[in-house]
């Protein structure tokens, strides 16, 4: 099915409210707000909206679409780790994966498109491509960990935009979906409290500084050699890095706080003191914080005829010490989620 025809079908959960009080019309605005936060609350029909008047919930089922239609399949790994599959109706799969740590902390990692073009080579889900994901389905995501979350007496903390899928290649969808979330009549999530990491598409960056919403920002740099980013990661060979830093400014000019540069550490690649020193440098002029994620094995996945590999404890080390000394603020993302192939960069079934 085309992008159009998805995007064309219209479902109340990834409408914002005023977008979703416009859309019923001419029904009342509080019918729209009731809606939202019924929404918020996880109803699933409108059959459960009991401050509803029966006639109008039975109209409304006849007229719209409230969710989409997902097939839901869950993963639970040891370490507190659970990944969903969703399935929509045409069959394009998506993961959502809900992580805790021991603090206690429980966060949500959304997925926005079904496979990403951005085609790194270290990265199941650059794969291949099948399309963007409509706001609704962004949102579902959020509504199924945070169903989640409550069976465990608990809530989501922290939404990390880090799924499946390059979100600044989304951005009109992310928005919308954002916006649903954050929304103070529904779902009331934090701003402060969204992470959106992207590959690194300068457009998008500066779109999210001009016009919002006001989510932290994170950029996976993988290493500041122009050169080797490039045959690392295809898609940044449109992205010069001087281009991806200027709009970084800018989205920290214009409030963004602080931003994160991720590095997965693929062994004997991107961890050479000449990487070290090349991150340094880019994160001049920056409020950045560093962190190392160690490769998390996929099978098959090579770069120029070798198969990637793990970085050894002491090549991690090593390259974080150098980090350290160049005066980098560095942190090493935790591995959870790899027994149910659920941690950074092993989502992938389409
Ligand atoms: N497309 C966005 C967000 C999803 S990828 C982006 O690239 O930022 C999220 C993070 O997972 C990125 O920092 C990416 O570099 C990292 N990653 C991809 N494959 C990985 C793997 N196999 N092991 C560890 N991290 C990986
Ligand atoms: Fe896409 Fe991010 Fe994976 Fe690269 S690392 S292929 S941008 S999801």
């Amino acid at each position: 099915m085309p992008d159009s025809e998805i995007n064309s079908i219209p479902v109340l959960s990834g409408m914002p409210l005023e977008e979703l009080a416009e859309y019923i019309s001419p029904l009342p605005h509080f019918r729209a707000v009731q809606i939202c936060k019924w929404i918020a609350s996880g109803a699933s029909s409108f059959d459960a909206m009991d401050n509803l008047p029966l006639p109008l919930r039975k109209e409304l089922g006849e007229r719209f679409t409230l969710r989409p239609d997902a097939a839901v399949q869950k993963h639970s790994g040891d370490d507190g780790t659970v990944k969903l599959t969703l399935q929509f109706a045409d069959g394009a799969r998506i993961e959502a994966v809900l992580l805790s740590d021991s603090s206690g902390r429980r966060t949500a990692c959304l997925s926005t498109q079904a496979g990403c073009p951005a085609g790194c080579v270290f990265c199941k889900t650059g794969a291949a491509f099948l399309r963007n994901l409509t706001s609704a389905e962004i949102t579902e995501q959020f509504l199924q960990l945070k169903a989640l979350a409550d069976e465990d007496a608990a809530s989501v903390s922290n939404i990390v935009v880090m799924g499946m899928g390059e979100p600044l290649l989304n951005l009109t969808e992310l928005r919308r979906a954002l916006a649903v979330i954050t929304g103070t009549k529904g779902l009331n999530f934090s701003r402060r409290r969204i992470t959106v990491s992207t590959c690194g598409i300068a457009r998008g960056i500066n779109e999210l500084a001009d016009k919002g919403p006001a989510v932290r920002l994170a950029l996976s740099l993988t290493t500041a050699d122009e050169s080797l980013r490039r045959r690392l990661m295809p898609i940044t060979a449109q992205e010069p890095l001087a281009a991806v830093k200027k709009a970084l400014r800018h989205f920290q000019d214009s409030g963004g706080g602080r931003i994160t540069l991720e590095a997965v550490l693929l062994g004997g690649i991107n961890t050479r003191r000449e990487d070290a020193a090349g991150m340094a440098q880019f994160a001049r002029g920056l409020d950045a914080a560093v962190n190392l994620i160690p490769w998390n094995p996929v099978k098959g996945l090579e770069f120029e005829g070798k198969a990637l590999r793990q970085p050894a404890a002491a090549e991690i080390e090593s390259f974080t010490q150098q980090l350290k000394a160049l005066g980098l603020n560095v942190t090493r993302r935790y591995r959870r989620g790899r027994g149910v192939m659920g941690a950074c960069g092993q989502l992938g079934s389409l």
